[in-house]
């Protein structure tokens, strides 16, 4: 384990989450080395023995990923102020009691309207890797289009065009069917899919995430899985 502030380093390692970690500490229920604590921010050595309502908790955190068939409708943020549900809390919904405890962070993020994979993990530090720019991890998506796209089209797609906020890189694009589009991207910019469809005439209509990096999605609709650890160190 690393040091780190208490109510994170509790969620990280599965005891609570951390809303519910800093609750903890202010009402007084977590002892730090022998004394109460009731600072959330107060660092913490993975070493120390820490109680919970006079409970030993470890600290040590596993690193756990999991998949999540993201449905349609849901967002993929912390707040929720229209009231349409949050992603977080549809797989809360759906987990087994032993992965409650842990604070669960978004591995990157899909449009309210789009489906399909969606990682999520207990360490922040997975995440800077995933969803940092120098990482080039791969993002297979299918795009259900308006207009069948040329070969032209397909290759402005591959080659790199020109968006508001730059160029793209180079990307892997190819026709599934009549208006519907498979898009391989080494980047993640915000509403990228769809900005990119759009600049070559095509709109997108809906819009699936299939895979990132070697991890395909393979449970349903507002399933999980777990990932194995190759699958997190080779694959992600
Ligand atoms: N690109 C988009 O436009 N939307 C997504 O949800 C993901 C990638």
């Amino acid at each position: 384990g690393r040091a780190d502030w208490l109510a994170r380093a509790l969620g990280r390692a599965g005891v609570m989450p951390r809303v519910e970690a800093e609750r903890a500490i202010r009402d007084g229920r977590v002892e730090v080395g022998g004394r109460v604590e009731r600072e959330p921010f107060a660092p913490v050595h993975p070493e120390v023995e820490v109680r919970v309502d006079g409970q030993v908790r470890s600290l040590d955190a596993p690193l756990l990923v999991l998949m999540f068939h993201k449905p349609a409708g849901v967002i993929v943020a912390g707040t929720d102020p229209e009231g349409v549900g949050t992603v977080f809390d549809r797989l809360r919904a759906v987990l087994p009691a032993e992965l409650q405890g842990f604070e669960w962070y978004a591995i990157g993020r899909l449009d309210r309207d789009t489906t399909g994979l969606l990682l999520f993990t207990n360490d922040e530090q997975v995440v800077q890797h995933g969803t940092s720019p120098e990482t080039h991890l791969p993002k297979r998506y299918v795009a259900e289009v308006a207009g069948r796209p040329s070969e032209e089209a397909l290759r402005r797609l591959r080659e790199g065009l020109v968006l508001d906020d730059g160029p793209t890189r180079p990307a892997g694009a190819r026709l599934l069917g009549p208006e519907r589009v498979e898009l391989v991207l080494t980047e993640g910019r915000h509403h990228q899919v769809k900005r990119m469809l759009a600049a070559v005439g095509h709109p997108v209509k809906a819009l699936h995430r299939e895979a990132v990096g070697s991890v395909a999605l393979d449970v349903p609709l507002g399933a999980w899985r777990q990932l194995s650890v190759p699958e997190v160190s080779e694959g992600l």
